[in-house]
């Protein structure tokens, strides 16, 4: 325990080096703290975080310090994006955490959680800011990125965090991380993405699909639903949709969650006031739930190819 004075030093030189907000952030999963990131990520100006764009590149360096605010920056991986329409070539990039388990053989085994954090950019005078699609699951990404470091104790598995480039162009930044990954491939136990998690609807309903690719998945994503005031709807199989197919294609165990499909899908009307942020935390705690669960387990995980 530090002394009071030290404590107070310490609150200071805090102050300085990071930016407001950071020393006041909870571990839990806050209404409040996801709001701010999807505030900040779906905000105006910063023109639809289309790839090769300054703003895109001001999206990476947000991930980038809040990753290391929470002690769990690990990698920024560059990679060259082919745009759908012109074909041109642009520099983006893949922001990855990690955060060690305990466990001196299972910290090898590694659970992937993933949100791509780009979106489609300003098309004819429009901004598409893409809240759901997918401010979403990145303010997601960082919530249980903070709140499993906080929880690092419990943690036999490791965690990877990987907030993905270029999704929208084609799975492209998922694509370029199997083909390059930072860890051998065949540690990865299990790659849980989410895309579009914030329009839980009044019936609570989480869709996911890849629950059979693992011992337990279904039962396990079912059990959770309760507890965590969600229906869960569990598929098996439908691998499809987002950068969880990426990790499937090259036989690694998947679930891709989301909250379903809506008016704003794709529209520059994708905006934070269509969210329902209360019921996001809900989703939050349920993947959250589910991530300990399998990272704190000795059940052996492996690949259960689905149809
Ligand atoms: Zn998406």
């Amino acid at each position: 325990m530090i002394s009071k004075i030290n404590s107070s030093i310490t609150l200071i030189i805090l102050f300085i080096i990071s930016p407001v907000g950071y020393i006041f952030s909870q571990e839990e999963i806050t209404r409040q703290e996801l709001k701010d990131h999807i505030q900040f990520l779906a905000n105006d100006s910063l023109n639809g975080r289309f790839p090769g764009t300054v703003e895109n590149k001001m999206v990476v360096d947000y991930l980038k310090n809040d990753f290391t605010a929470n002690g769990i920056f690990y990698d920024l991986q560059e990679f060259t994006a082919r745009l759908k329409g012109d074909n041109s070539e642009v520099k983006t990039w893949n922001v990855i955490g990690f955060i060690e388990g305990k466990d001196p053989k299972l910290k090898n085994e590694i659970i992937v959680v993933g949100a791509h954090y780009d979106h489609l950019g300003v098309k004819e005078g429009s901004i598409y800011n893409g809240a759901d699609d997918n401010a979403s699951g990145t303010a997601a990404l960082l919530e249980i990125a903070e709140k499993v470091k906080a929880n690092q104790k419990l943690l036999k598995r490791s965690i990877l965090l990987i907030a993905f480039g270029a999704e929208e162009q084609g799975l492209l930044g998922s694509a370029y991380f199997v083909d390059h990954p930072t860890i051998p491939l065949d540690s990865i136990k299990l790659m849980i993405n989410m895309d579009m998690v914030g329009h839980l609807n009044e019936e609570n309903h989480v869709y996911m699909g890849g629950a059979g690719t693992f011992p337990g998945g279904m039962q396990l994503m079912d059990s959770l639903g309760i507890p965590n005031q969600v229906k869960p709807i569990v598929h098996a199989g439908s691998v499809a949709g987002s950068d969880h197919v990426s990790f499937y294609n090259k036989g690694i165990s998947v679930l891709g969650i989301h909250t379903g499909g809506h008016d704003h899908y794709h529209k520059p009307t994708d905006d934070i006031e269509n969210l329902n942020l209360d019921g996001e935390v809900k989703v939050l705690n349920y993947i959250y739930s589910a991530l300990m669960a399998i990272a704190t387990s000795k059940r052996e995980m492996k690949f259960i190819p689905q149809d």
